[in-house]
């Protein structure tokens, strides 16, 4: 059987990032950046004050205490008219320009003011003092974010700042979804008997989403090869079709057949994994498909560790560091066997700060009340020894989890 770490190798290899597109500065939180966000100015753009006071020159204040005349006030978006000459002081705020001749600023509070005069009492007399210099933060031309980075609120400030109002992005990667299965009624709807409501689908959109593609929710396709293939269908034009449930070998698990009758290429159907081995992958014509198991833990689990990254991938992604990767074991574990396990666990620290990852005592893979509770997945390597609680252990962070990724 395949291994995770070939599997994912594989998936990858069959995408490549989106097209790019431009988008407003207010659309932008999210996305991947797709060329790189260089400075169109200085910030700031000429040598600033950055407290209110007086902007002086910095020899007239070598010895304190001293007299100096006030010729001129500057506020914030107001160009100084005059220059400063010596023995005189500009009255000053933050964030206006120094007037020619000024190199430092004394702040308010170690000033008195006398009408047209102004005596600096006390306090710091260093020159260039409280002047925030030109190009200090960033030069135009500079760089500021590279591309493959996804745009958080900050990002967001600096590209503004560079006096960007649009920006370039990769485009959203479209996702369809279906899920399968004569047992699944929509969650609202009223449940025959021997049905159970379809959480799988509405999760894995939710888990497209929150990853920055776009979701398209095919709905529930039954377990005969019509309603397959008119479902399959319904995939057509999107960059992946991601199909949860009907994957294993059962009678009723048709939609590899259902694939192969459309002429898809099937690249794997079977992964060395526990939760999650029935994961298929290949490709009908240019879409990719990526098929997922039905149990709702194991289509999370394997969304996470193959979905993720093909989404990654197709948006331009750069590999960046996603959080902690070790932790220790907050509970003794069994020996593995030939497949590569993932515990469902809850983060936290012990008295040191280190981090602990606990496993949960169940790890059915139907539990979504338990998965929900989890931070990540303690990873187990196919023939892992038994292992002591306090040993460092590889752990994959879940969405929306602690240390999230
Ligand atoms: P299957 O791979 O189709 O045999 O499904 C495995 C298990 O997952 C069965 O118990 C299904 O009822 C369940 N299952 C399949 N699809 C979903 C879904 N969309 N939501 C919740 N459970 C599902
Ligand atoms: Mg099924």
């Amino acid at each position: 059987m395949l291994s995770v770490a070939d599997a994912t190798s594989q998936i990858l290899a069959a995408f490549t990032p989106l097209a790019r597109e431009v988008v407003g500065l207010d659309r932008a939180l999210g996305r991947v950046l797709a060329e790189p966000v260089t400075a169109r100015l200085s910030q700031p753009p000429a040598d600033v004050s950055a407290m209110d006071g007086y902007a002086v020159r910095g020899a007239d204040i070598a010895t304190l205490p001293v007299q100096l005349r006030v010729t001129g006030s500057i506020a914030a978006g107001a160009a100084p008219a005059q220059t400063l000459e010596p023995g005189a002081a500009m009255r000053i705020f933050t964030g206006a320009f120094l007037p020619v001749g000024a190199d430092t600023v004394v702040i308010q509070e170690n000033c008195e003011r006398d009408g047209d005069a102004v005596t600096v009492r006390e306090g710091s007399n260093r020159p260039g003092q409280h002047v925030r210099r030109m190009g200090n933060d960033f030069r135009a031309g500079e760089t500021g974010i590279a591309p493959g980075r996804q745009l958080s609120a900050r990002d967001v400030a600096l590209a503004a700042a560079m006096n960007w109002p649009f920006l370039t992005v990769t485009r959203r990667p479209r996702i369809a979804i279906l899920s399968t299965g004569d047992e699944l009624q929509n969650p609202g709807e009223a449940l025959g008997p021997a049905q159970i409501v379809a959480s799988n689908g509405f999760g894995l959109a939710a888990f497209v989403t929150a990853l920055g593609g776009t979701p398209d929710y095919l709905g529930i396709a039954r377990d005969n090869l019509a309603d397959l293939d008119r479902a399959i269908a319904g995939a057509a034009g999107a960059d992946l079709l991601v199909t949860s449930g009907g994957a294993s070998v059962g009678e009723h698990d048709l939609i590899q057949q259902a694939l192969l009758a459309r002429g898809a290429k099937l690249d794997f159907w079977k992964i060395a994994m526990r939760p999650g081995k029935p994961v298929m992958f290949g490709s009908l014509g240019v879409l990719p498909v990526l098929g997922l198991p039905g149990n709702p833990v194991s289509a999370l689990v394997t969304a996470t560790l193959f979905l993720k990254p093909a989404i990654e991938r197709m948006l331009g992604l750069a590999a960046r560091d996603t959080g902690p990767a070790t932790a220790k074991l907050g509970a003794p574990m069994k020996a593995n066997d030939q497949r590569q396990d993932y515990h469902r666990a809850t983060l936290g620290r012990d008295a040191s700060g280190a981090l602990v990852a606990t496993p949960f005592p169940q790890q059915d893979s139907a539990m979504l009340s338990l998965i929900v509770r989890a931070d990540a997945l303690i990873l187990r390597p196919p023939h892992a020894p038994a292992a002591e609680s306090g040993e460092t252990t590889e752990i994959v962070p879940l969405l929306g989890g602690c240390y999230s990724i």
